[in-house]
């Protein structure tokens, strides 16, 4: 089947592409925003995080941060809190002291 497009269809894609890949770099941006500025943390804490392997992005999906029971959403966001660690943390990052969310039902 051979579709064949007008040239006024093509221009009106070609029209609408920037915007939509602005959008897109836009909420890119936004997500790759870290919970907490690292130089806002107090040294025991940069310790910590560190002792804990703690990242703001985890590869693992299933081992994430909104999965584990010390985590704590915040009303907006991908940042929340964590029991373990003073300040923000994001709900993709994780730990080694990630543990498996038992208050919800999945
Ligand atoms: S214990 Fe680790 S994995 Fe769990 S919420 Fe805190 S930082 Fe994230």
């Amino acid at each position: 089947m051979k579709t064949l497009y007008t040239r006024r269809q093509f221009l009106q894609c070609a029209a609408v592409m920037p915007l939509l890949a602005s959008l897109l770099l836009q909420g890119c941006k936004e997500s790759s925003q870290p919970c907490m500025d690292p130089e806002l943390l107090s040294t025991g804490e940069k310790h910590l995080r560190k002792q804990l392997a703690y990242v703001e992005l985890s590869e693992e999906l299933s081992r994430q941060c909104g999965l584990c029971q010390f985590y704590h959403a915040s009303k907006s966001g991908d940042c929340g809190e964590c029991e373990l660690l003073d300040g923000s943390v994001s709900r993709q990052g994780s730990c080694t002291s990630w543990a498996a969310d038992t208050r919800r039902e999945r």
